[in-house]
């Protein structure tokens, strides 16, 4: 099977590569780039990309799948329907399910269910303590065996150093990054929003700032000690860029990714009560917004991810205090790029690409993904910068519609979504 993505403008940062370009793609694979005037196999299938933007699959780091366990709010088809209609191709679910992926069977089970659905690629990501409760350490080496590619205990994070540093340097023994929420809950458990000026006038309990910098800390010197590859999560405050930002320029092996609810709200949002602003790490104030930005554009900050986490609308139903952390992300992640960081001047469409797709791929590890290299598999997100369009969260193929942009409109967008050399998704 030959297929030419023609007249595209190709772009591959991990090639230096942006400019006009075909592409060949033969079983599932990038087998040729053409020049635009150069003739291609007659029997190939031709998809015409004039206008548009061609680019490595899109890869998200940090998704909740909910598969098993939570199926009333997810499954693993429908979030990874989620993600191809939102241009990912990759997606990396948190063991935060029931019960936690923290063995073989489960990594091995969810990566089974996404070949059935047959849309994205899915990488799990296993858990660091048993049933993340922060007491024994998972059996790392069988789940990377059954194919995950990284380790965290997410919104449960590990609550002594002792046990992190150990964590650390089992995860070194088998080369598998750890995931990082960085989170003391003894500085934020009960909070529900930004601990600020507008939790204080709406009377809602603060998670501050600090506690997710005092483990940023802490965790960033465990990293130095053991060598470790740590993933900060969700970073989400200036003062934890600020230490990336340090910590990078002591060579210390950390990497971190924003969320682009964060990059795009503040604590303001919470003002109407709306439970789709809930989640964990709360949206921060505008100072904090604006350090964000700032690493986005400096390079401290390496990869947009979404934390998209389904929740049923009976559950945020509830009131302010008592709704689940979380909102879903899969599908606006990339309206919001172009929106927030493009169109404002933030970054040109090589860093987008990076955020979302060469960086990725590098955090984790994943071979011949996060670029269209001759050789490499052929998972390609077509983007049009300039096409315009509303969102619906009801038009949402995420099970869940727990959504903060329900109706905003964006310019911008991932056009065709292509997996292993086969369209699985067209706008
Ligand atoms: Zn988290």
């Amino acid at each position: 099977m030959k297929f030419l993505i023609k007249n595209g403008h190709l772009i591959d940062p991990n090639e230096n590569q942006n400019s006009g370009k075909n592409l060949l793609i033969e079983d599932g694979k990038v087998t040729a780039w053409l020049g635009t005037n150069e003739s291609a196999p007659e029997d190939a299938e031709v998809f015409d990309a004039s206008g548009m933007i061609v680019a490595p699959g899109f890869i998200d780091l940090h998704v909740h799948l909910r598969e098993p366990g939570q199926e009333h709010k997810e499954t693993i088809a429908s979030g990874c329907a989620a993600a191809v209609a939102g241009g990912f191709t990759s997606v990396c679910p948190m063991p935060n399910t029931n019960p936690i992926n923290d063995n073989a069977a489960i990594t091995r089970y969810m990566i089974e269910q996404a070949e059935h659905a047959g849309l994205a690629n899915v990488f799990p990501i296993g858990a660091i303590t048993k049933s993340s409760d922060g007491k024994e350490l998972a059996e790392m080496g069988e789940m990377k065996a059954a194919g995950a590619i990284a380790v965290s205990d997410d919104g449960r994070p590990v609550p002594n150093a002792g046990m992190m540093r150990r964590a650390m340097e089992y995860a070194k023994d088998f080369d598998l990054p750890v995931v990082d929420h960085c989170e003391d809950k003894s500085l934020s458990s009960g909070g529900v929003m930004h601990e600020g000026r507008i939790s204080l006038l709406l009377g809602l309990k603060g998670m501050p700032a600090l506690a997710e910098e005092t483990d940023a800390v802490r965790d960033i010197l465990l990293a130095k000690e053991t060598g470790t590859h740590i993933h900060i999560a969700h970073i989400s405050t200036k003062g934890a860029i600020e230490i990336v930002r340090r910590a990078k320029n002591e060579n210390i092996n950390v990497t971190c990714e924003v969320t682009p609810h964060h990059f795009t709200l503040t604590d303001k949002a919470v003002e109407g009560y709306d439970t789709n602003t809930k989640m964990s790490p709360p949206l921060r104030s505008q100072e904090h917004l604006e350090a964000i930005i700032e690493g986005i554009k400096d390079g401290t900050i390496d990869a947009i991810a979404t934390d998209h986490a389904p929740h049923h609308a009976d559950e945020k139903a509830l009131e302010y205090d008592r709704a689940p952390f979380g909102i879903t992300g899969l599908e606006t992640a990339v309206g919001l790029a172009f929106n927030q960081l493009v169109h404002k001047g933030v970054i040109d469409l090589v860093r987008l690409v990076e955020l979302f797709s060469t960086n990725p791929a590098k955090i984790f590890k994943l071979k011949n993904r996060g670029t269209l290299k001759v050789g490499s598999i052929a998972d390609v997100t077509i983007l049009d910068p300039d096409f315009d369009w509303t969102y619906k969260v009801s038009d949402s193929k995420s099970k869940s519609k727990n959504s903060p942009f329900d109706n905003w409109q964006f310019t911008g967008a991932a056009m065709t979504t292509i997996v292993g050399g086969k369209i699985v998704f067209r706008k």
